[in-house]
């Protein structure tokens, strides 16, 4: 097995996999590639000149039609809660920013609104997005893209992988040795690998977890994340701490898991099983929400 981590989508990536170097140079380079196509801060890339051509037929890869195509389903399938019109008002929020902010109250109406009046229609391989909000696909691309890197490495006659982007894990069959591949679940507010709370199992599918203890800030007692509830303009106000989904396809799985933090519990784990998938959901006082079918392994 060989493995390579890089920086790319604003995280920590790692691909290991039964390859040789070259074909991990190859798969980072693909990686990059698609970051340059779909990050919002890419001069020139796909989502920045929607947002920045408005009004216009911008030409855009199938890759971003198929990323636009999957947002409306889940966003519909969601009621609302999955939106990736938000990127102005990620910008208000700016959740990195030290020392942290709270948007004055008439800055999230206005950007509230303009969201409401933003859309797009797709023809073909051309979009036209109209409205004042700006599109930020960050809650979705990072599964697209860790499918289409598995799709490559398979192309390449990979038979065992592990891709994790930032927290989306796809796996190619199993491991070496023949056992599934073992995906640890974080314990919130530890530190970054170093803590698992539980873990399960994954061999040809995927495991996405979105969680609200990577980056988000507390002021005056309250919690402050990067998820945002479209219908109100804050940060997702949820006893929810992180919802772990596996799939079949990590673009789904992705988004999914991010509307189900703003749906909670209940309707958030409606929402994974509509999609054919399975749900693990932990909340702050350690209760776990989770798909009759998902197995987790708690032993130390
Ligand atoms: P991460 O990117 O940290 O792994 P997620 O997949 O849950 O976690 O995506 C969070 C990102 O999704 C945010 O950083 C932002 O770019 C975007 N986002 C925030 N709120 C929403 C929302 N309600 N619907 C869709 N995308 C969102
Ligand atoms: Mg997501």
């Amino acid at each position: 097995m060989n493995s390579v981590s890089f920086y790319a989508f604003d995280t920590y990536n790692t691909i290991q996999a039964d390859c040789a170097e070259n074909v991990l140079c190859e798969a980072v380079e693909r990686s990059n590639e698609y970051h340059r196509m779909l990050s919002r801060f890419e001069p020139c890339s796909d989502i920045w000149r929607l947002n920045h051509e408005k009004n216009t037929p911008v030409r855009v890869s199938a890759d971003t039609v198929k990323i636009l195509e999957t947002a409306r389903i889940v966003e519909e399938s969601s009621g609302g809660a999955f939106n990736i019109r938000m990127g102005n008002l990620l910008d208000r929020w700016d959740i990195k920013r030290s020392p942290p902010m709270i948007p004055r109250q008439e800055v999230i109406d206005a950007e509230l609104s303009a969201i409401r009046e933003t859309d797009w229609s797709i023809q073909d391989k051309t979009v036209v997005l109209t409205g004042g909000a700006k599109l930020d696909i960050g809650g979705i691309a990072k599964g697209y893209i860790a499918d289409r890197i598995a799709d490559l490495l398979r192309e390449r006659g990979v038979r065992h992988a592990l891709i994790n982007f930032g927290g989306n894990i796809v796996t190619i069959g199993v491991r070496p040795d023949g056992k599934p591949w073992r995906i640890g679940l974080q314990t919130p507010g530890r530190e970054w690998g170093r803590s698992y709370w539980a873990s399960i199992e994954s061999a040809d599918n995927t495991v996405v977890t979105s969680g609200i203890y990577e980056r988000a800030f507390e002021l005056n007692g309250k919690r402050y994340h990067h998820i945002l509830d479209p219908s109100n303009g804050y940060p997702a106000q949820t006893t929810i701490v992180s919802v772990t989904v596996q799939a079949e396809d990590s673009m789904v799985a992705d988004a999914v898991a991010t509307a189900a933090l703003i749906l909670g519990p209940e309707k958030g784990l409606d929402l994974i099983h509509r999609f054919g998938a399975k749900g693990i959901i932990l909340e702050k006082d350690g209760t776990i929400t989770r798909s009759k079918d998902a197995v987790i392994f708690t032993e130390a």
